[in-house]
């Protein structure tokens, strides 16, 4: 326990270091293409959790001594993004259409506190989009049955049941909602509703279900829809191709295969900068044409002998205190005779 202590107070300090590093301009080159290797083979099993100062985030500690920080899973497994279209045992639970997306959004793959495992790093043996004629829905991994499957990213597990043509089929749900399909395993490790860190081994690679030999079937998910999984990896390096990922509505369009594009982390935010302030000048523009409507529909009244406020409200179908307050005058104020007072 006393090790345990001492290397939570020291891991701490380093929270305290990394976090510093983050505001530090230099800190896109700490997230550069290296870190975005796969973290397998740097990690062994896990060891035990430690609390930090902050409930959000944990320490997970390996076997060799090594550790890195974590969310919280009882915490952000309270997400709605993990209780809503939470349907265990069917592949797409949103039943939503591509034109119901933006024409591109962009998702956070990985931050400090997620990291990501290469499921396997290979040259796929086959593609995403048609194939003799019928739609792949993602990529196949060439894996000897018995072979470790690994999560790519941390998650939920949604799905782990035998599931038609995928056989043994495990699906993860991510914290940006994104989903990771592992298909035809020979057997699942773990059952619906754990919390899995990406890394660890959830399956054993099979050929259940419809399979001409032993093989992963992966697949890359957002609100149900698929997409080229190679758009966020990269097998052949096992490398993550985006930390901050930009997702075209196009890209979910049935057969829509991986081209390379400038995928380069500023642009990205340049363009979401670029966003920003279009998306102000057209809140800009709305609340104008708001105020020109209101400006439009204003009426008034002119004033003639005898009118007083009260009759006038009556009139207009208002108050009096709302008079006062269109005119800036107070009930008391004598009306003079031909004055326009607004109405409306
Ligand atoms: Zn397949």
């Amino acid at each position: 326990m006393t090790f345990k202590r001492i290397f939570a107070a020291a891991a701490v300090l380093l929270l305290w270091g990394t976090a510093y590093a983050q505001n530090d301009s230099t800190s896109r080159k700490v997230f550069g293409k290296e870190s975005m290797a796969s973290s397998r083979g740097t990690s062994t099993p896990e060891a035990d959790t430690l609390d930090t100062g902050n409930p959000e985030v944990k320490i997970l500690l390996f076997q060799n001594h090594t550790w890195r920080y974590i969310k919280n899973p009882d915490i952000v497994t309270r997400k709605k993004v993990f209780s809503e279209h939470w349907t265990t045992n069917v592949t797409n639970p949103y039943r939503i259409s591509e034109e119901s997306l933006p024409e591109s959004f962009t998702l956070w793959i990985v931050d400090t506190l997620d990291s990501y495992c290469c499921p396997n790093k290979t040259t796929p043996s086959s593609k995403y989009g048609y194939r003799h004629g019928r739609q792949h829905t993602g990529i196949d991994l060439p894996y000897p049955t018995g072979t470790p499957v690994y999560a790519a990213f941390d998650g939920k597990v949604r799905c782990a049941d035998y599931i038609g043509g995928y056989g043994n089929l495990l699906v993860l749900r991510h914290e940006n909602g994104l989903e990771t399909f592992y298909g035809h395993c020979s057997e699942l490790k773990v059952k619906v509703g754990d919390w899995v860190h990406a890394g660890d081994v959830i399956a054993l690679g099979g050929s259940t279900g419809r399979s001409s030999g032993p093989h992963l079937h992966f697949e890359t998910r957002y609100k149900g829809l698929s997409f080229d999984p190679l758009w966020l990896i990269d097998f052949q390096t096992g490398t993550l191709r985006h930390r901050l990922f930009r997702l075209k509505r196009s890209w979910f369009s049935p057969g829509c295969r991986y081209y390379q594009v400038d995928d380069d982390e500023d642009v990205i935010a340049e363009g979401d900068e670029k966003d920003r302030v279009a998306a102000e000048e057209k809140a800009r523009q709305e609340a104008a044409a708001r105020e020109a409507a209101a400006q439009a529909a204003m009426r008034y009244h002119t004033v003639r002998s005898g009118d007083t406020l009260y009759a006038i409200a009556r009139k207009y179908g208002t108050s009096v205190s709302t008079l006062c307050r269109l005119n800036g005058i107070k009930e008391t104020t004598i009306l003079q005779v031909g004055r326009r007072l607004r109405v409306k």
